[in-house]
């Protein structure tokens, strides 16, 4: 039997000594997190979360679905997340709720690093079934960056 959920705080030194990860398959975007809150790993429930990192200029999360609501808030940097087609300007502060389902994207055309805090409203990073949407291809999405550069 599991222990009863208790209050969990990541101190700054575990957070820098957690495992970098990152998809298997680069068409999936070749951003990198660490996941911060989730259950088995900490003694939590209800949510999960984590920070992910996009590099300058070429940094993206490519479009997915999964059935949870998410929350990111930037920590720094600005970039471009897609929701269900529509295009929003994040930059250091900002705070997007994607729905559960919704369709999202996250793209980094900036010189700077783009971080961002993320949560799920699951108990576990594990519970999370990415659907990446088969159409959007690396080839549609270099386009973009080209035209956004003009
Ligand atoms: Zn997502």
């Amino acid at each position: 039997m599991s222990s009863p959920i208790q209050p969990v705080v990541v101190s700054p030194k575990q957070l820098t000594s957690h495992n970098i990860e990152q998809f298997g398959d680069p068409s999936q975007g070749n951003c990198t997190w660490h996941t911060l809150v989730s259950a088995p790993h900490t003694n939590t429930n209800s949510l999960s979360s984590g920070i992910a990192v996009c590099q300058p200029r070429i940094g993206c999360l490519r479009h997915h679905r999964h059935k949870e609501a998410e929350i990111y808030y930037i920590i720094s940097g600005e970039g471009i997340v897609h929701i269900d087609g529509v295009e929003h300007h994040v930059s250091a502060g900002s705070t997007v709720f994607i729905p559960g389902d919704a369709e999202h994207a996250i793209f980094n055309q900036a010189e700077e690093e783009l971080k961002w805090f993320y949560v799920f409203a699951t108990d576990s990073f594990g519970d999370i079934v990415y659907r990446f949407t088969p159409d959007k291809t690396a080839v549609e999405d270099t386009k973009a960056v080209e035209g956004a550069g003009l």
